[in-house]
This record gives structure tokens, C-alpha cells and sequence, in this order.
């Protein structure tokens, strides 16, 4: 059940759940010829980036299959066009036709066949994919429409869910889900130390406000706050004593109820006998606090001296 496993990924996307495809768009810039540069994935140098093709190749590629390298791309039959990015023959790529022997590749275009440079690009990213992202297209799969699961995986429901509507659901919606099942003893019996595993680790995240997130939200996307919240969650669930927290402004981004939420977390950390330090400006987590050591008198350069600390009380 897991889009990361080849079992149970979608193999069109790879588990990903879109696809980059390398696109003419792209590729091309219609208003100039190719011997202009049309094609954006040459080189100044004139070659295809990282690769040993270059202008050689491209004249055999003119002279063999009659193409004008100055008619502009746009004007370029879709014939021509098509031949020159998606090749004509099924030539084998490999390290040392691409990367190292420019004289291989040029016997092949010579007798007639042409890979395409879309089949040579898409070869070249295998081994570098940052710079080939600006020439592609990303979308959604098509296969699996962006559930990132084989059809396999995505047949087993359990109580009218498969794992990827579950996934599209908030925190507190799944929370809701799992209180609400009824189980069957069956179903009891074979998942009742996941059930209780699953409800644990819904309730830690809710406890550390964000209930509102979706399972499935990219962790890439996450605000800072969020982002050392949902740490925190994973702290809770560890269950460990004697550790040193030390967090900066936890609360920043949190309605009052969450906050609330969030400060009871940090007590049962506490209660569980670790040291809680935390930087904060907000009044409830610091009344909150047992001991309280307050810097000022100001912000910046005029602050820095401690003006007070203690209890609540005794400050
Ligand atoms: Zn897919």
C-alpha cells in the first residue's frame, strides 16, 4: 500500500503521481531556425548538454533526411519537426554513444536512423535531472490521476475507503473515520494493535494543531510552524524522558483553541520528565511556563540583558 514500493507504486508514474514529459513547447522557440538555436537544450558550445552530440551530428541529421536548418522552426514541416524530436528508428542509447564517441551516433544518423533528441534527453536525465526540468512538462498521471497507487493496491477498501481517499482526508476527518467504524470482531482481532497505533498518531498531530492538514499534504509544502509542529507530534509519540526540547515560537500561525492544544503537549513533555525550553512572545505560552526568564528592556540592539525571571508569580 505504499506509492515508495514498487508493489505497490503506479508503474507509469513511479508512485509519483504526475509525469515530466519532454515537451516541443518546451523544447523549441518557434521564431528561429535551427541553425539559429531552436533548440534550447543545445550548448553555446553546440553541443546537447552534457553530451558529445553536436553540430556534426546535426549536419549528418541535415544532409541525410534533406532538412533546411534555416527555415525557421515554426515553418519546418510537422514531418520534419516530429523526425527531428522523436527520431525515426530505435537506436540504443548508451554512456558511450552519448557521453564519450561522437562517432557512433553519426554512422547510425548516416545510415538512416535517428533516435530523436527527445530519446536523447530523456537518456541524459537519468543522470542529471535538475537541468533537463525547464524543457519538460509536468501533469498529472494519467494512469493512476495523481493517486500515486497501482490499481492493485487501490482495489482493497476497507469500510468503503482505499488508503487514497483516506489520504485526501484532514487529521481531524480521519479521526473522525476511525472513531466512528464499527468493527467486526475479525476485523478487531487482526487490526487492533494498528487501530491503536493509527489512533495515537492522528490524536498526537491534532494535540499540536494541525487537525486541518491532509495526509497526503507534501511535506516540501509545509509552513516552519507546521513543519516543527508535526515534529513535535513524533516527539510525543516517542515517548522518551530526560530529553532537552528547545523551541522557537512554536505558536506562531495558531488560532487560540490550537494554542491551547499546543501548550497542553508541551506540559505532558514535560510531565513526562523532560526540560521544555521555549523562545516565545505569546502571553498564554508564557504564563504557561514554570520558570519565566524574560530579556529586554527592548528588541535589537538595546535589548539582550535579563530584566527578570522566575515564576509568573514572583515576576
Ligand atoms: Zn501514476
Amino acid at each position: 500500500f505504499s506509492f515508495n514500493a514498487p508493489q505497490g507504486a503506479c508503474p507509469t508514474c513511479n508512485g509519483l503521481g504526475q509525469l515530466s514529459v519532454f515537451t516541443e513547447e518546451k523544447l523549441c522557440d518557434p521564431k528561429l531556425s535551427m541553425s539559429d538555436g531552436a533548440l534550447r537544450c543545445f550548448t553555446e558550445r553546440g553541443n546537447i548538454l552534457f553530451t558529445r552530440i553536436d553540430e556534426r551530428h546535426m549536419n549528418d541529421l541535415y544532409r541525410q533526411f534533406s532538412i533546411n536548418r534555416r527555415t525557421s522552426w515554426k515553418k519546418l514541416p510537422e514531418e520534419t519537426r516530429k523526425l527531428v524530436l522523436h527520431g525515426n528508428a530505435e537506436v540504443p542509447l548508451g554512456i558511450s554513444n552519448v557521453f564519450r564517441f561522437s562517432g557512433q551516433l553519426r554512422k547510425k544518423i548516416q545510415n538512416g536512423q535517428w533516435p530523436g533528441i527527445i530519446a536523447i534527453l530523456q537518456f541524459v536525465y537519468r543522470f542529471a535531472k535538475g537541468p533537463l526540468e525547464k524543457f519538460q512538462e509536468t501533469s498529472v498521471c494519467p494512469d493512476c490521476e495523481g493517486r500515486r497507487l497501482n490499481p492493485t493496491a487501490l482495489a482493497v477498501r476497507f469500510h468503503e475507503q482505499d488508503i487514497h481517499s483516506l489520504s485526501e482526508a484532514s487529521l481531524e476527518e480521519a479521526i473522525l473515520f476511525f472513531e466512528s467504524i464499527e468493527l467486526s470482531v475479525r476485523e478487531e482481532k487482526i487490526g487492533r494493535d494498528i487501530f491503536r497505533e493509527i489512533r495515537d498518531r492522528l490524536h498526537f498531530l491534532n494535540d499540536v494543531g494541525v487537525g486541518y492538514l491532509n495526509l497526503n499534504r507534501s511535506a516540501a509544502t509545509l509552513s516552519g510552524g507546521e513543519a516543527q509542529r508535526i515534529r513535535l507530534a513524533s516527539q510525543l509519540g516517542a515517548g522518551l524522558q530526560g530529553v532537552l526540547y528547545v523551541l522557537d515560537e512554536p505558536s506562531i500561525g495558531l488560532h487560540q483553541s490550537d494554542n491551547l492544544k499546543l501548550i497542553e503537549t508541551l506540559k505532558k513533555l514535560r510531565d513526562r520528565g523532560n526540560t521544555v525550553l521555549v523562545v516565545e512572545h505569546d502571553e498564554e505560552t508564557i504564563e504557561s511556563a514554570d520558570h519565566i526568564v524574560d530579556v529586554g528592556p527592548v528588541a535589537g540592539l538595546n535589548g539582550g540583558e535579563i530584566t527578570a525571571q522566575g515564576s509568573l508569580h514572583d515576576i
